[in-house]
C-alpha cells in the first residue's frame, strides 16, 4: 500500500503526464491516509487498504490522474464526513465532481422483489454523467467483492445479488469482459452456493485433465504456424468461467462432456490477417465441427467483442476450441472500454460492428464513444467523450423506498405520481423532492426521491394538463375530470318580466351568484309590456338548470320562466 506501487502503475501508462497527475494522486493519498486514519475494514484491514486497492485497479485499467485520485477518496464524502466542497478547494472541480458521482450512486439500492432491474442499470449511467464515475463504482465493487466473506452473511446475498444482476451486466455492455466475468464468479458462491460446491467437486478434474491434454498439442500449433509463417505473441490456455460454466451446463443437463469450451486455447497475434491465417492454418491440421465457426472480427459481439472461435476435432478426436485475435482485440476483451479508446481502431471495425448492433441502443452508445475517440484523439478531449449524457431523454427517479420510475426527460411530480398508480395521481396535492417541498410543475432530475402527498377525496386539476409530459397522466387527468364534472352543458331560459327597472339586473345576478357563465343575451318584444329575456348559460348539470328556474321565479316582476337544454 505504498504511494510508489500506485505512481509506478499510473506511470506505465502515462509516461508524459509528469508531476501534474502524479501530485494530485499523492496529494489524494495522503487525504484520504489521513480521513480514514482508525477506520477498519469488516476482514479488520485498515480501511484505507480499499480505497486504495480501487485507486490501483483504476490505475491498471489506464484511467487518468483524475480518476485514480477520485478512487482513493471515494468513500470520504459518505464515510469521513468530508464536504464536496473540501473536496473540491483540495482537489479541483473534476476530481470533487467524480467523488460525488460515486457518492450519489451509493443511495442506490438494488431490492430482490424490485422487478425493474433494467431501469436500475440505466439509472446507474444517467447518474453518472461521466463514465469515469461508473469505472470508480466498477473498481469499488470489485474489491468489496474481493473482501465479501469477511460482511455479515445477512448483507452478503444481497450485495452478491445488486453485483450479479447490476453492476456485471453494466461492465459487459462497457465490454469489460474479464470484469463482468470476473464480479459473476465472485457473487456465485453466494447466489448459489450449493451450485457452486457441485461445481468446484465435479469441475477440477476435468480442468486439470483438459490443461495437461492442451499442454501436449501446444507444440503441434506451434510448430504448423511456424510453418504457415506466423508467430503468435503468445498462446495460453483460458479455462471457463465458474458462472458462465454453470449457466451452460444448465443448458446441457450438467454434462460436463458436452462442454468444449472447459478451456480453450487462446493465440494472441500481431494482426488481423494472421488470426485469419492461424484460423485456417488449423482447420488444415484438425477438421472444424460445423457451425462452431464464429468471426466476431467482421461480425463483433452487441458489446463489441472481437476475436475467432472454431472447435475442431483435435489429437484423439476430443473437440476443442480454439480463439485467435490481435493483441488490441485481446486488450479491449480484458478491460474494454477503459482501455480501448487509447488505440488507434481500425477503420473498419466501426462499420462491421454496426450490422451487429443496429437494434440495441445501448451498444450504440459505446459505439459513439468510441467513435468520438477516433474524432479526437487527444486525451483531454477523450476525457470529455466520456461526459456523456446516456439518456438524454429519459429521467430515472426513486420512491422513498428504493423504486425506480422511468419518466421522460421533463417529467413532474404529478407524471410521477399517475406512474405509481392512478389513485396516487388523483389525490396528489404536493410533492417533496429530495425531502423538499416543491411546485407540482417542477422539474424531476435523474437521481431525485420523489414523494407525493395526497389527500383522500382530492381531484387532479385540469391545470395540470399545462405541464404535464406522459401520456399516462394526460389521460387519467381528462379521465378523472370527466367523471367529476360531465360535459359542460348548455340551457337557454325563456324569461317574461313585467316591465320593471332592475328585474333583468337580478335574473343576470342569479347567474353570477351561482358562478354560472353567460354566453348569450336576447330581449325581445320591447314595446310589448312583457318583453321576453333569453339567456343562454353554461349551466353545467341538469338538475342546476331546475335549480336557477326556481331561483329566477322567484323574482319580483318575473311572470313565467321556462328553460331548454341545449
Ligand atoms: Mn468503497
Amino acid at each position: 500500500m505504498t504511494i510508489d506501487s500506485l505512481l509506478n502503475e499510473y506511470r506505465r501508462h502515462f509516461p508524459a503526464n509528469g508531476d501534474d497527475g502524479q501530485n494530485l494522486i499523492r496529494r489524494a493519498f495522503a487525504f484520504a491516509k489521513n480521513a480514514h486514519k482508525g477506520q477498519k475494514r469488516q476482514s479488520g484491514d485498515e480501511y484505507f487498504s480499499h480505497v486504495f486497492e480501487t485507486a490501483k485497479q483504476l490505475a491498471r485499467w489506464r484511467l487518468d490522474a483524475a480518476s485514480i485520485a477520485a478512487g482513493l477518496l471515494h468513500d470520504s464524502i459518505e464515510d469521513c464526513g468530508v464536504a464536496r466542497e473540501t473536496l473540491e478547494k483540495e482537489f479541483g472541480e473534476e476530481t470533487a465532481g467524480l467523488v460525488d458521482g460515486v457518492t450519489k450512486l451509493g443511495s442506490l439500492k438494488y431490492r430482490e422483489e424490485d422487478a425493474n432491474i433494467e431501469s436500475l442499470r440505466k439509472m446507474i449511467l444517467a447518474i453518472s454523467k461521466d463514465l469515469r464515475v461508473v469505472f470508480i463504482k466498477l473498481a469499488d465493487r470489485l474489491h468489496n467483492m474481493k473482501t465479501l466473506s469477511f460482511v455479515p452473511p445477512a448483507k452478503q446475498r444481497r450485495i452478491a445479488l445488486e453485483t450479479n444482476e447490476i453492476y456485471a451486466p453494466i461492465a459487459e455492455r462497457l465490454g469489460m469482459q474479464s470484469v463482468a466475468g470476473e464480479l459473476e464468479d465472485l457473487a456465485f458462491p453466494y447466489i448459489h452456493p450449493e451450485a457452486y460446491r457441485w461445481l468446484k467437486d465435479n469441475v477440477r478434474e476435468s480442468y486439470d485433465e483438459r490443461q495437461r491434454y492442451l499442454k501436449k498439442i501446444e507444440p503441434i500449433v506451434r510448430e504448423h504456424l511456424r510453418k504457415a509463417g506466423v508467430v503468435p505473441l503468445s498462446i495460453d490456455y483460458r479455462a471457463k468461467r465458474f458462472f458462465s460454466l454453470y449457466k451452460k451446463l444448465l443448458r446441457y443437463d450438467m454434462n460436463l462432456d458436452q462442454i468444449y469450451d472447459l478451456i480453450a486455447m487462446r493465440i494472441i497475434v500481431s494482426t488481423i490477417d494472421e488470426c485469419y491465417l492461424v484460423l485456417g492454418a488449423i482447420h488444415q491440421l484438425w477438421p472444424p465441427m460445423p457451425g462452431k465457426i464464429k468471426d466476431y472480427i467482421a461480425l463483433p459481439k452487441p458489446n463489441g467483442y472481437q476475436s475467432l472461435h472454431t472447435t475442431v476435432f483435435c489429437v484423439d478426436n476430443r473437440p476443442t476450441e480454439f480463439q485467435i485475435r490481435t493483441h488490441d482485440m485481446h486488450e479491449h476483451a480484458e478491460n474494454g472500454t477503459a482501455a480501448h479508446w487509447f488505440y488507434e481502431s481500425k477503420k473498419h471495425d466501426a462499420k462491421a460492428a454496426q450490422h451487429a448492433i443496429a437494434d440495441s441502443k445501448e451498444v450504440l452508445w459505446v459505439q459513439q464513444l468510441k467513435e468520438w475517440q477516433n474524432q479526437f484523439p487527444g486525451s483531454q478531449e477523450f476525457i470529455e467523450a466520456l461526459k456523456v449524457d446516456f439518456f438524454s431523454d429519459r429521467v430515472f427517479v426513486l420512491t422513498p423506498k428504493g423504486k425506480v420510475i422511468d419518466l421522460p426527460t421533463g417529467a413532474t411530480p404529478v407524471d410521477f405520481a399517475y406512474k405509481v398508480h392512478t389513485d396516487v395521481g388523483d389525490a396528489c396535492v404536493g410533492a417533496k423532492v429530495n425531502n423538499k417541498i416543491v411546485p407540482l410543475d417542477f422539474q424531476l432530475q435523474s437521481g431525485d426521491v420523489v414523494q407525493i402527498l395526497t389527500q383522500k377525496g382530492k381531484h387532479p386539476s385540469e391545470d395540470w394538463m399545462r405541464f404535464v409530459k406522459t401520456n399516462e397522466a394526460k389521460k387519467k387527468i381528462k379521465a378523472s375530470v370527466h367523471k367529476k364534472e360531465p360535459r359542460a352543458r348548455k340551457a337557454e331560459y325563456r324569461i317574461v318580466v313585467a316591465k320593471r327597472i332592475g328585474a333583468v339586473k337580478d335574473i343576470l345576478a342569479i347567474f353570477a351568484r351561482n358562478k354560472i357563465s353567460i354566453s348569450g343575451l336576447r330581449t325581445t318584444d320591447e314595446k310589448s309590456p312583457f318583453p321576453t329575456i333569453k339567456v343562454a348559460a353554461d349551466i353545467g348539470a341538469k338538475e342546476r338548470a331546475e335549480e336557477i328556474m326556481l331561483k329566477i321565479r322567484k323574482i319580483d316582476g318575473v311572470r313565467e320562466v321556462g328553460y331548454k337544454i341545449i
